[in-house]
């Protein structure tokens, strides 16, 4: 596991083998095995009941794929924006962009028009697939919209035409997904097809590979970020497990879809695992007997919770996986074979992972049990950051070694812990927040002369962006003001929760806002 000799972590577990063909485009290794699992179900909607199969499935991503052509003129290399609130269509859209050689990028359908712009002007996407709901955020751009909710219609006009069979290749970008990375605004995380399958096997190399009493996935994560969209329901899919998708996680109706689908895993992010620890009544009145494992990423999971959550759900395991989007969304997850359940710990590296623990100063590799900057080597990496060769730089070394920008150490079994981190990234209930698109908002208040954002770690919410302002002299303007400023400028996840006036923002010689400074002021008040 750790070799003293390079520094290097790896897995327990051999690498996973890659498909040798170079033109395996994400499509064609989803349904690899279709003739075991073509009339199971791939995707359930538990508002409507409605199912797809796994035939079916194929079927509408052809269709997509057909209508995107030949009504959109849509080809290879074109970039489609998908922005859309999780339905069983947005993994088709998704399919059907990529089937093509087309390039996907997802937008939170919260985001601001504002915050679209910025993300329309970076990755120049041809054409927007979208819900009637949201229209109003994406007519101003003067692009083709395609409204999922009207799919039938759309896919009957080209139904005539004969399949499409583009040449994809593995080394073809497939996605282009928004996270701020190590520092600064949001950029696009360029993912290959490649990258995608080896995420995809990476996470499910534990798993059986279709066997009957198949496995049934609930979906409560937005399929925008990888961790809905790559992490969880590719994955599954490409096993030949189905899985439910919900609009978003609500309470009673997710219990419900448990008992109703009988789904077997949950996998999800903290604050769900918070609110089914808190409500343990409400548990209580459904059969969820059907879960054997519930399983968290995107941010920390405590022990405490993951051991009040094992109190609830006794027959299931509780597993914590840690990843980022630019590893296409694993790095590690609890291997549910090795019996290292509950730890708190992030789990092992997954097959085909190196891992390095380097001193923030030294730089010098760490063995276990000392803290430093987690960097990783995988297939699953990003191929770079769109269009950004100097954030590219500063994330990937020409070792290939992506410096993640979080703290955390190795124990002696290789279990990983993510104990902080060095990066600006914020996340509230496991969303991204730069703090730089925050600060560039707060100084452009004519009253506001300098601004620093940072995380309060509040004991309900976890982290929540917080904000030190400078204001001008004899300026009156109150934190209550600042906020509403910024609130109405930013989706409802990057709202300032908490504010304080500060004479000067410390900054080091070089104008970096020394964020560090400002943490430890926030611990020291508490
Ligand atoms: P994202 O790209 O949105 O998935 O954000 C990735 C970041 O989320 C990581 O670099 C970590 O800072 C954080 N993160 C993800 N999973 C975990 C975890 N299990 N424990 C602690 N932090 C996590």
């Amino acid at each position: 596991l750790y070799n003293p000799n390079t520094g290097i972590y790896t897995s327990p577990r051999p690498p996973v083998p890659l498909p040798q063909s170079p033109t395996t485009s994400i499509v064609d290794f989803l349904f690899r095995n279709l003739s075991v699992y073509s009339d199971r179900p791939a995707l359930i909607d538990p508002n409507s009941h409605q199912i797809f199969t796994f035939y079916q499935l194929k079927r509408k991503i052809s269709d997509f794929a057909k209508t995107l052509h030949y009504t959109y003129s849509i080809s290879k290399g074109d970039v489609i924006l998908i922005f859309s609130p999780n339905s069983i269509l947005f993994p088709v859209a998704f399919l059907a962009v990529t089937s093509l050689g087309a390039i996907a990028t997802t937008a939170n359908p919260l985001y601001t028009v504002k915050e679209l712009a910025h993300q329309i002007s970076d990755s120049k996407p041809k054409l927007i697939i979208t819900v009637d709901q949201l229209f109003s955020k994406v007519n101003g751009f003067n692009l083709p919209l395609i409204d999922l909710g009207n799919f039938s219609d759309l896919v009957a006009k080209s139904s005539n035409h004969a399949a499409l069979s583009p040449s994809v290749y593995q080394s073809d970008v497939a996605a282009i997904l928004y996270s701020s990375g190590t520092t600064g605004l949001s950029k696009g995380v360029v993912l290959t097809h490649r990258s995608i399958i080896a995420t995809a096997l990476m996470v499910t190399s534990d798993q059986e590979f279709y066997k009957e009493g198949r496995s049934v996935f609930l979906c409560v994560v937005p399929l925008f970020h990888i961790m809905g969209l790559i992490t969880f329901t590719y994955a599954q899919l490409q096993r030949g497990n189905a899985t439910v998708v919900m609009a978003r996680f609500e309470l009673e109706k997710s219990l419900d879809a448990i008992q109703r689908y009988k789904v077997t895993h949950l996998y999800t992010a903290p604050p769900v695992v918070v609110a089914l620890v808190k409500q343990p009544a409400i548990v209580r009145r459904y059969d969820v007997s059907s879960l054997q494992e519930i399983g968290t990423g995107a941010a920390p999971l405590s022990k405490d919770t993951m051991d009040e959550c094992s109190k609830i759900f006794p027959q299931a395991k509780i597993l914590q996986g840690y990843g980022m989007t630019e590893t296409g969304g694993i790095i590690s997850i609890e291997n549910t074979r090795a019996g290292f359940l509950n730890s708190g710990s992030s789990g092992v590296l997954c097959p085909g992972m190196e891992s390095k623990i380097i001193h923030i100063e030294t730089l010098k590799p760490l063995p276990p049990k000392q803290l430093g900057e987690i960097w990783v080597r995988g297939p699953n990496l990003m191929k770079e950051y769109f269009h950004n060769k100097e954030a590219t730089e500063q994330t990937m070394d020409k070792q290939g070694w992506l410096h993640t920008g979080d703290l955390g150490y190795f124990d002696e079994q290789g279990r990983i812990y993510v104990v902080d981190r060095l990066k600006e990234l914020i996340k509230y209930k496991g969303y991204q927040v730069a703090p730089a698109e925050l600060e560039g908002l707060l100084v452009s208040h004519p009253e506001i002369m300098d601004a620093a954002v940072v995380p309060y770690i509040d004991d309900e919410e976890g982290e929540i962006p917080m904000a030190y302002v400078v204001i001008k002299a004899g300026s009156s303007l109150s934190g209550e003001e600042i906020q509403s400023f910024i609130a109405k400028q930013v989706a409802p996840f990057k709202r300032i929760r908490k504010v304080a006036f500060i004479e000067v923002i410390p900054k080091a010689a070089s104008g970096k806002i020394l964020r560090r400074e400002l943490r430890q002021k926030v611990i020291s008040k508490l």
